[in-house]
């Protein structure tokens, strides 16, 4: 019997069995359209049910490079990235 949380379920892109989970907040379960990073190929996959994820659409994907520049963007502002990270990334 396995202890997989998810089985069946495999990456959308690289078709790795996704055997565990960390989320985000303690205690929770996926639930549909939550994103899930595959940590063998690092891609975003969308949980769909216990049996699918997939891939993200165009949309999707550019509302994504939206919040991590923004999140970027924010912690460059409040200093969480370090003086030479910000040397480094600051726009001119
Ligand atoms: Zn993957």
């Amino acid at each position: 019997m396995s202890n997989n949380p998810l089985p069946g379920l495999h990456c959308a892109y690289c078709s790795s069995l996704i055997d565990d989970y960390t989320p985000v907040e303690d205690g929770t379960v996926p639930v549909e359209g939550d994103g899930m990073m595959c940590v063998y190929c690092g891609n975003l996959n969308i949980y769909c049910d216990e049996k699918t994820v997939r891939k993200l659409n165009k949309d999707e994907l550019a509302e994504f490079a939206k919040d991590l520049l923004r999140t970027a963007k924010e912690k460059v502002a409040h200093g969480e990235y370090g003086t030479s990270w910000n040397r480094r990334h600051r726009p001119a």
